[in-house]
C-alpha cells in the first residue's frame, strides 16, 4: 500500500505508542486524586503542558488540552464569541475553513450572531485587505486557518491577526494542518487562540490542544469538574497527551524548541511534492495543481480535467494507493469542495481533484510508483 493521505491522518509512530503505554498499564491514576501516585500523574501532566507550550512560544497556563482539532475549533469559535457578546455579535471566518470552524459559525448564526465569510483569491489565500473589508465595529472574532487542509495554501496569519486587532476583534487560527509542519510562534504571529490536533503529526487520534492567550475572554465549553484550571472539565487523557508530546519531541527536540527534525521532514516532503508534480505533468495531459506557491510541504492538490475524482479514487484504491478527493470529510459527496469552489476552480477541473498528502515516511520510489498508477487510472477513466 502507498499511503498518500497524511492530511487525513498519519501513522501513529511506534515510539508514540510506547510513550502512551505506561499511562494505560501502570500509571493510570486520575491526576485529580489526592494520593502520591496521582499527584505524580498531575506533575507529569504539567510537564507535558510546559513542553507543548514551548513548541509554540506560549506560556504553560495558555495551553489547554482537548479531544482534538474539532473540539479546539468549537471551543475557540463559540467560547470567544459568547464571552465577548457584550461588545458585539458579529464574527468573521474564511470561506475555506474546515467544517469544524464553518459549522461552529453556523451554530453561532443560529444563536443570535451574524457571520461574514471571507472569500480567498484564486490561490486559496485570504488577503488581509479582504479580511479588512469584512470587519465591522461589532466584530468580536475573526478566524482564519494557518494553512488549508485541501490545497495546502499557507495564510498570512500575522497580517490577518493585525487586521483583526486594529478593528478591535480577537483572532483565532486553526493550525491543525500547519502545526508540526511549519514553524509557528504565537507571539510572533500575534494570535489570541490557536487549534492543534495530534493525529496529523504521527500522534494519537482524539487529543489536541487549544492555545488561549492569557487574559483573553473565553467561555468554558465542557462543564463539569475543575480540570484544566476549570476551563475544560473531564478527567485528562494522560495517555493521549503523552503520545502527543512524544510525537512533538520527534519534531521539536527534547526541549521543545529545536525544530531541526521538523525542518528536515518539511524539506523531504517538499522534494516528494516537487517530484510528484513533475512526473504527473510528464505522464498526464490536462492536469494542474491547485493552491499557492507558498503551501504546506506535504499537501498537493491536483485536478485532472473531465475526470470524476470518485471514479479515480476507486481505481487508485484497487492499485493500493490511498488519497482523498478534497478533504476526507468532503469526499463521498459529488459536490465539488467548498474550498475549490470559493477559489473559482471551474467545475470540470474541480470534480476531478485529488489531494495527495505526504509524510516523512514516504519515499521517492513510492512517488514514481504512484505517478504511474495515477496515469493508468486517469487514462482508464478518460477512455471509459
Ligand atoms: N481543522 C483542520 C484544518 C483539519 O484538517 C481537521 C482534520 O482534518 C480538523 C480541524 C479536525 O481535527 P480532528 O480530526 O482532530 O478533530
Amino acid at each position: 500500500m502507498i499511503y498518500f493521505d497524511n492530511a487525513a491522518t498519519t501513522q501513529t509512530l511506534p515510539s508514540v505508542v510506547d510513550a502512551m503505554l505506561p499511562f494505560l498499564r501502570s500509571n493510570y491514576f486520575n491526576p485529580s486524586a489526592q494520593y502520591s501516585a496521582a499527584q505524580d500523574a498531575k506533575r507529569t501532566l504539567e510537564q507535558f503542558r510546559s513542553y507543548m507550550a514551548k513548541t509554540l512560544g506560549a506560556k504553560p497556563s495558555e495551553v489547554r488540552f482537548t479531544s482534538g482539532g474539532t473540539e479546539s475549533d468549537n471551543w475557540a469559535l463559540k467560547g470567544i464569541a459568547l464571552a465577548n457578546r457584550g461588545k458585539g455579535k458579529h464574527v468573521v471566518v474564511s470561506a475555506i475553513e474546515h467544517h469544524a470552524v464553518l459549522n461552529s459559525a453556523v451554530w453561532l448564526e443560529r444563536n443570535g450572531f451574524s457571520v461574514s465569510y471571507v472569500q480567498p483569491n484564486q490561490w486559496g489565500v485570504i488577503e488581509p485587505e479582504a479580511l479588512r473589508n469584512a470587519m465591522r465595529p461589532d466584530t468580536v472574532l475573526a478566524s482564519v486557518m494557518a494553512a488549508n487542509n485541501e490545497v495546502g495554501s499557507i495564510q498570512p496569519i500575522k497580517e490577518l491577526a493585525s487586521v483583526a486587532h486594529s478593528s478591535g476583534a480577537l483572532f483565532h487560527t486553526d493550525a491543525v494542518q500547519a502545526y508540526g509542519h511549519i514553524l509557528l510562534n504565537v507571539r510572533d504571529l500575534g494570535v489570541d487562540a490557536l487549534s492543534v490536533s495530534a493525529h496529523k503529526l504521527h500522534g494519537p487520534k482524539g487529543v489536541g490542544m487549544l492555545y488561549a492567550r492569557k487574559g483573553m475572554p473565553i467561555e468554558s465549553f465542557v462543564h463539569g469538574g475543575a480540570q484544566e484550571r476549570g476551563y475544560r472539565a473531564g478527567t485528562e487523557n494522560l495517555a493521549g497527551i503523552a503520545g502527543m508530546v512524544q510525537a512533538c519531541r520527534l519534531l521539536f527536540g527534547e526541549d521543545g524548541s529545536s525544530p531541526a527534525a521538523l525542518q528536515k521532514n518539511a524539506a523531504h516532503c517538499a522534494e516528494l511534492k516537487r517530484k510528484m508534480v513533475n512526473q504527473l505533468n510528464s505522464l498526464i495531459r490536462d492536469c494542474r495543481t491547485n493552491g499557492a506557491e507558498n503551501s504546506l510541504p506535504g499537501i498537493l492538490s491536483v485536478s485532472f480535467k473531465g475526470v470524476s475524482s470518485e471514479a479515480l479514487l476507486l481505481l487508485l484504491d484497487r492499485d493500493g494507493l490511498c488519497a482523498s478527493a478534497g478533504s476526507a470529510c468532503a469526499s463521498g459527496s459529488l459536490e465539488p469542495s467548498h474550498v475549490l469552489q470559493s477559489m473559482g476552480v471551474a467545475p470540470e477541473w474541480a470534480r476531478g481533484t485529488i489531494r495527495f498528502s505526504f509524510s516523512e515516511l514516504n519515499t521517492e520510489r513510492e512517488v514514481s510508483q504512484a505517478a504511474q498508477i495515477i496515469a493508468n487510472a486517469v487514462a482508464q477513466v478518460r477512455d471509459a
